[in-house]
């Protein structure tokens, strides 16, 4: 029996403006599985964001089931999500979202001084580590903006590791990206998953980018394709 990170069943999210009502998703169901990395595809508002933004507690889905970690997440309240999310998943998004004002390592570290109570030197060892294994341990006292858009995502790897979450959530991370330094970004991911057993779930509309990945959904207008 595979152990599941996630299980969405018939899951439905439906926004509600002054005019009308969109349904972003249409009863979708996926798994996915520990140590995995699976890809979502589709063109631009076809869901992908309000599903990783559902899956990431970030948002509430309007019915179906959606378990994260076996726990049903749409119970909890804000305080509870904000907990869930900082102890078990990483975010990393399409335009950096790095800390302009602070370094490299800087970057890094806040998440750990946000939500672990760790010796300044037990979180210098965990910084660099992690600067290592994404390539970036020489550009580690830079300013954001004195980096690269590809080593930019590095350090939102990086950063999304801190905590060692069990699933990390990237919204299109390739999109600001060219093409030869989005496939050095997905391979980084993938040996990441590899050497810290963490899955990725990671969504783009460019599917040339993901032939070698293990697990594919192609999602369309809000509907999973088979
Ligand atoms: P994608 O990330 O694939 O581009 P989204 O999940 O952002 O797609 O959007 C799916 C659909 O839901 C689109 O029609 C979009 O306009 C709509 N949508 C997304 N977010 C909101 C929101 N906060 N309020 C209303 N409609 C939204
Ligand atoms: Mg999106």
């Amino acid at each position: 029996m595979p152990e599941y990170l996630v299980k969405a069943n018939n899951l439905k999210k439906v926004y509600h403006t002054e005019e009308i009502e969109i349904e972003a998703l249409k009863s979708i169901s996926f798994t996915i599985e520990k140590a995995s990395f699976v890809t979502f595809i589709g063109p631009s508002g076809s869901g992908k964001s309000t599903l990783l933004n559902l899956v990431g507690c970030l948002d509430k889905k309007t019915s179906g089931e959606l378990l994260v970690l076996d726990q049903d997440v749409s119970g909890f309240n804000v305080k509870e999500r904000t907990a869930f999310r900082g102890e078990n998943i990483g975010f990393i998004f399409q335009d950096f979202n790095l800390i302009p004002v602070l370094t490299v390592f800087e970057n890094i570290e806040y998440p750990l001084i946000m939500v672990k109570n760790i010796s300044k030197t037990e979180r210098a060892e965990t910084v660099m580590s992690l600067l290592e294994a994404v390539g970036m341990a020489d550009q580690r006292n830079k300013m954001p903006n004195q980096i690269s858009g590809g080593q930019k995502q590095r350090v939102a790897i990086a950063r999304a590791l801190t905590t060692q979450p069990k699933l990390v959530l990237a919204d299109e991370p390739t999109a600001n990206l060219d093409h030869d330094t989005a496939y050095k970004i997905i391979n980084l991911m993938r040996d990441i998953k590899d050497k810290f057993g963490t899955s990725f779930v990671f969504s783009t509309h460019d599917p040339k980018i993901v032939n070698e990945v293990n697990v594919k959904y192609t999602i369309e207008d809000g509907k999973i394709k088979e």
